[in-house]
């Protein structure tokens, strides 16, 4: 019998396994993890961005962890030896209309807490030589980090600690019982007083193994990506964004400098037949079925069909998305853009048809689930993995 078990060996899972064993060093704790690594999903495809919160509702669990995040994420790679940059970020508008909303932006966000700089047009040519716009924001403590590469740091903590980690273990099914919970694996079943579930992509179906009927179901929303060709590498000196459309749930595409010293392009937000189908043709009838019987995703659909269609065109039509980079990268060419791996998003979406703005979890009498963490998960993934112990404290 263990104390915990956690399932998901991504960037949640670890946090939380490690900030568990932490608080309760002396009890038994196992990390169940379906792939072969940690990491292999969002956690392993993401634009790498130690995220400084400017964006989220003032008073949102967003808002809060990800200003946190920022800090702790930072603090966790120094002690670690992991690389990061603190190479600061610029949101750029480029027309009349984009200039209201960064106004828009500015103020709604002013009491979120965080650093940031009104950019005129003549310091936005001097700071990014190779970017047009009329003015940005600039926002010095966002940075870039490989999250692959924090979640095994996070892990070997867990497992220095005398946490048990088994990786190729894919659960199957749940039991909660009044004393204990089964978690029933394809490598057998194992049972824990307490059970947390960091599951992504999958979440509203290991909340469902539980027996529940959660109000929401997981999309996925396929990032695609390019990778900017190696003379390109120093085109930018900060990360450049859009001003987000308020109409628009993801924050359009970036240009990101990666630790590596690479700059992708990316990441647009298509609807994927497939949760975890990282190419354009990966189709499940399954995931697919579930969702065009969902009445929640087909209101969201309704109601986002022309930014659907506009994403799907510039997904299957090159020239289309490379525009949406040249609005403020206007030097760019179809030949700059080359492949790079895409990641899935894990999007909850009510069954009202919304989609799920803030970090959701549900709990059980002995079990804690992580049922939306989209972007900036990562970057708080410390601050979500304390509320988690909080939260398993609480439990029975
Ligand atoms: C394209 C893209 C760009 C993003 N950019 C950023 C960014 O720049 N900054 C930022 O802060 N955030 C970003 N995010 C968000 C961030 O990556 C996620 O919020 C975060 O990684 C979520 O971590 P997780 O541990 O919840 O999920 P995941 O990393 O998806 O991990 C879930 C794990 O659970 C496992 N699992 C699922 N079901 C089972 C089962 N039945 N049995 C066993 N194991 C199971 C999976 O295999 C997986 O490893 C981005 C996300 C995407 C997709």
């Amino acid at each position: 019998m263990y104390d915990v078990i956690i399932i998901g060996g991504g960037i949640l899972g670890m946090s939380t396994a490690m900030q568990l064993k932490q608080t309760f060093p002396n009890q038994r704790m196992l990390l169940v993890e379906k792939e072969s690594a940690p990491a292999r999903h969002q956690t392993g495809h993401n634009s790498g961005v130690i995220h400084a919160g400017v964006y989220y509702a003032p008073g949102s669990l967003k808002a809060r962890f990800c200003l946190e995040g920022n800090q702790a994420t930072k603090a966790f790679c120094a002690q670690h030896s992991i690389p990061y940059d603190e190479c600061g970020k610029l949101l750029v508008a480029t027309s009349e209309l984009e200039m209201q909303r960064m106004q828009a932006l500015w103020e709604r966000t002013a009491s979120n807490g965080v650093e940031r700089h009104w950019v005129s047009q003549q310091e936005l040519r001097e700071r990014e030589p190779n970017i047009t716009g009329l003015g940005g924001i600039f926002v010095p403590s966002s940075g870039i980090v490989d999250y692959a590469q924090v979640t095994e740091a996070m892990g070997r903590v867990f497992t220095d600690a005398g946490g048990e980690i088994s990786l190729n273990t894919q659960v199957l099914g749940l039991e909660e019982r009044p004393d204990a919970v089964v978690v029933k694996t394809d490598q057998g079943d194992f049972q824990a007083r307490r059970m947390v579930s960091c599951s992504g992509l999958m979440s509203d179906r290991l909340v469902r193994m539980l027996g529940l009927n959660p109000d929401f179901t997981i999309v996925p929303f396929r990032g695609e990506y390019y990778r900017l060709a190696p003379q390109h590498n120093r085109i930018v000196n900060h990360l450049i964004y859009p001003i987000p459309d308020p109409a628009m749930p993801f924050l359009g595409v970036h240009l990101t400098r990666m630790i590596d010293g690479s700059v992708t392009v990316g990441p647009n937000a298509v609807l994927a037949w497939k949760r975890e189908g990282y190419r354009k043709t990966d189709l499940s009838l399954r995931d697919t079925a579930a969702m065009l019987t969902n009445p929640g995703v087909l209101r969201v659909l309704k109601d986002n069909l022309k930014p659907g269609l506009w994403e799907l065109k510039n997904s299957l039509y090159k020239p289309g998305y490379l525009q949406e980079v040249q609005k403020y990268c206007p030097g760019l060419t179809l030949a700059d853009l080359q492949p790079y791996p895409a990641g899935v998003r894990a999007q909850a979406v009510s069954s009202d048809g919304r989609l799920v703005d803030d970090f959701l979890f549900m709990n059980t009498k002995r079990t804690v689930n992580v049922c939306n963490a989209p972007s900036p998960a990562a970057t708080s993934a410390i601050p979500i993995g304390a509320h988690i112990v909080d939260q398993v404290k609480a439990l029975e």
